[in-house]
């Protein structure tokens, strides 16, 4: 028969969490600030795991620092975690409800430690708070969608620790509920220990929810232009690519359009760079507008955008160039900026993508030297 020691099952927990609320620390500190709820995440972790070592103190620390103490330092740890995820998604927490919530549980418990001490009502009351919040928790993961690994881990975890917070309460109500924390019986073992270990694999899994974040924003700046939000070279050149191999596939035509704006370097010059960045920004609103959802926009460099159009024949995309270039042309705002334009399709047999893009480029350069505000074909 395998003994499992409560005490040493605590202390480890409170060390381990310790630790993650370190991690968690150092993640707060190098991971981009548009991150949020990592620092609420690493006190919740630090609160809870200083409950844990207390409670390692059981019978030779005075009872208010070994129960009274965890019993306040749990379910605000919680609330933390809960708050810091409500941060990581942008939303903005309100606590206070919580905050008289646990207030008003913490002195029912100190009732049920010096005057009418009972094992009994400090778990239910504890238990039911901790239900509470684990619901709490799940409801708004739930609402902002367990899309990934690492969310479907903490609603899964979450769970389970709820689950074994239930089974604790319940039990308190068919056997003997035992002396205390240190209790041996196999439920009380189950609960401590299930407890414990559940708030180290939540650790784990907030760890990974913030590292699914910092991927996804890498991602999202290696595929996005900073100043315009267009797709950068280095993802047009991906999609135009896999695009190319699925319209060859298929039999389909898709078309590329090259487009630099006219005279560009005049408006810089005569009405400074930022001016000269806004009409950049105002290109790509104006374009993305006139795309259908399939194309893709991205900004080659400088001033100097290509378009993606799968499943398009090059008199359709004649047809996008056309009425991209008129907008641009129609524009009474001043400085008015005009669009050359270079189309093509992948017509030709053994096209590849630097192909496509020469041609298209070919065909930018024609339209300039045939007077700007143009679009050519080639
Ligand atoms: P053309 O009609 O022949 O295309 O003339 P152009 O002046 O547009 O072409 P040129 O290649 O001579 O100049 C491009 C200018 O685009 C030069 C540079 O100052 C400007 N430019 C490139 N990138 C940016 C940017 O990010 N912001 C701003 N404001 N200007 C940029
Ligand atoms: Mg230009
Ligand atoms: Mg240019």
């Amino acid at each position: 028969m395998i003994r499992i020691d409560p005490r040493t099952v605590i202390l480890l927990a409170g060390v381990m969490g310790a630790f993650m609320a370190g991690i968690m620390y150092a993640l707060k500190r190098s991971y981009p600030p548009a991150i949020k709820g990592l620092g609420e995440w690493a006190l919740a972790l630090a609160l809870i795991s200083v409950g844990g070592v207390l409670g390692f103190g059981v019978g030779f620390l005075p009872d208010v620092v070994s129960i009274t103490l965890p019993r306040l330092l749990f379910p605000s740890g919680l609330l933390l975690a809960y708050v810091g995820t409500q941060r990581f998604f942008g939303l903005t927490p309100r606590m206070w409800p919580w905050v008289v919530v646990i207030a008003a549980v913490v002195l029912a418990q100190m009732w049920f430690t010096f005057v009418a001490p009972s094992f009994h009502m400090r778990l239910v009351l504890s238990g039911s708070l901790g239900v509470c919040l684990l619901m709490a928790y799940v409801h708004l993961l739930h609402r902002q969608g367990v899309s990934t690994f690492a969310r479907a881990l903490t609603v899964g975890v979450l769970l389970t620790l709820m689950a074994i917070v239930l089974m604790r309460i319940v039990t308190t109500f068919i056997w003997p509920v035992g002396e205390g924390v240190l209790d041996t019986s196999t439920h009380h073992l189950i609960y401590v220990t299930g407890f414990s270990f559940g708030i180290v694999l939540l650790s784990v899994s907030l760890v990974l929810m913030a590292t699914e974040r910092l991927h996804s924003e890498v991602a999202y700046l290696a595929s996005h232009d900073s100043l315009t939000n267009a797709f950068t070279r280095r993802h047009m050149n991906e999609v135009c690519a896999m695009e190319m191999e699925r319209s060859q596939r298929h039999g389909h035509s898709m078309a590329l359009l090259i487009m630099d704006l006219d005279h560009f370097k005049s408006v810089n010059d005569t009405y400074g760079h930022q001016r000269g960045d806004g009409l950049l920004v105002d290109f790509v609103t104006k374009v993305q507008a006139l795309l259908r959802r399939p194309d893709q926009l991205g900004r080659f460099g400088g001033e100097e955008f290509v378009a993606l159009l799968p499943e398009t024949s090059l008199d359709e995309a004649m047809g996008v160039a056309e009425r991209i270039r008129a907008a641009c042309a129609a524009s009474d705002q001043e400085p008015c900026r005009t669009v050359s334009i270079g189309v093509t399709t992948n017509h030709t047999a053994g096209d590849s993508v630097g192909s496509l893009i020469a041609r298209a480029d070919a065909a930018m350069y024609q339209a300039k030297a045939r007077g700007r505000n143009r679009v050519e074909t080639a």
